[in-house]
C-alpha cells in the first residue's frame, strides 16, 4: 500500500501555467477527492500520480519513491472508459494480465471474479457496444481492479452518466473500497460526490491550479447525500 505525497509541484504547457505550488498528502487506504473548476489542472495532477506526466518542479512520490513511470500498483480510470470496441468485455479486462505474462486460465479466473465484483457476471463474452454507459464504466473499473492495485485513480469516472446510474455506481465504488485497504483518489467537479465519498477533499482554484483548501470529513458512512459540510466549501 502506498502513501501519496505531492510536494511543491509546478507545471506549465508552453506558456500556459497549469499548476502552481501544489502540495498534498494522501495516506494509505484513504478515500481522497480533488475538486475544482474545469481546466484547473486536476487531470494533469492525476496523470502525474499515474506516472504519465512529470512535474516541471517539485516531487510526486509513492512511499517516498519518485513516481516516474506508470505502474499496475496505481491504476487510472477515465471518464471515457477507453475500452477496445473490437475486444470482448473479458478480453478488455484481461489485457493488463496478458501483458504481465499471466496464463490464460488464471487470467480468465481473475477476470470472472472481478466482473462479479462489479456486477457484470455473465457479460464476459459481450462487446462494449452491447452494454450501457454505466456497464461500460464498470468494465473499466474491473480492468483496473483485476491488476489488484494499491491505488485507484479516478478521473471524473461518472461524469458522462445519468444521475441515477451515478448514484448506484458511487455506492458500488464505496463497497469495492471499504475493507480493501486501497487508496482512492477521485477527481470530480461534483461537490456532492466528493462529500458523499471522500475522507479528505482537496479544493483547487481556477488556473493556474492551486490548492486553496483541505477539508477532512470524519463523518461516518453511509452519509447523507446533502453533504453536511457543503457550507464550508462555499465560503
Ligand atoms: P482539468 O482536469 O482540471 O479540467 P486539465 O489538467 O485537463 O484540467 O488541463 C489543465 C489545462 O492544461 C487546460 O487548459 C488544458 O487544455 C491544458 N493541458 C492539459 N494537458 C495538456 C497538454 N498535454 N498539452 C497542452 N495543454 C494541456
Ligand atoms: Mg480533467
Amino acid at each position: 500500500m502506498q502513501t501519496l505525497e505531492i510536494q511543491k509541484v509546478h507545471k506549465s504547457f508552453g506558456s500556459l501555467k497549469v499548476l502552481e505550488d501544489v502540495s498534498l498528502t494522501i495516506e494509505k487506504g484513504k478515500f481522497a477527492a480533488i475538486v475544482g473548476p474545469s481546466g484547473c489542472g486536476k487531470s494533469t495532477l492525476l496523470r502525474m500520480v499515474a506516472g504519465l506526466e512529470r512535474p516541471d518542479e517539485g516531487t510526486v512520490q509513492a512511499d517516498g519513491k519518485t513516481i516516474d513511470h506508470p505502474s499496475p500498483r496505481r491504476m487510472m480510470i477515465f471518464q471515457e472508459h477507453a475500452l477496445y470496441p473490437w475486444l470482448t468485455v473479458g478480453e478488455n479486462v484481461e489485457m493488463g494480465l496478458e501483458l504481465a505474462g499471466i496464463s490464460k486460465e488464471e487470467r480468465r479466473n481473475r477476470a470472472q471474479k472481478v466482473l462479479k465484483t462489479v456486477g457484470l457476471e455473465g457479460f464476459y463474452h459481450y462487446y462494449p457496444s452491447q452494454l450501457s454507459g454505466g456497464m461500460r464504466q464498470r468494465v473499466s473499473i474491473a480492468r483496473a481492479l483485476v491488476m489488484d492495485p494499491d491505488v485507484l485513480l479516478l478521473d471524473e469516472p461518472y461524469g458522462a452518466l445519468d444521475a441515477m446510474t451515478r448514484l448506484t455506481m458511487q455506492n458500488e465504488l464505496l463497497k469495492i473500497w471499504e475493507g480493501s485497504g486501497k487508496t482512492m483518489l477521485l477527481i470530480t467537479h461534483d461537490i456532492d460526490e466528493a462529500l458523499y465519498l471522500a475522507d479528505r477533499i482537496f479544493v483547487m482554484s481556477s488556473r493556474p491550479g492551486k490548492l486553496v483548501r483541505t477539508i477532512d470529513l470524519d463523518l461516518p458512512r453511509p452519509r447523507s447525500r446533502h453533504g453536511q459540510r457543503i457550507g464550508e466549501l462555499r465560503q
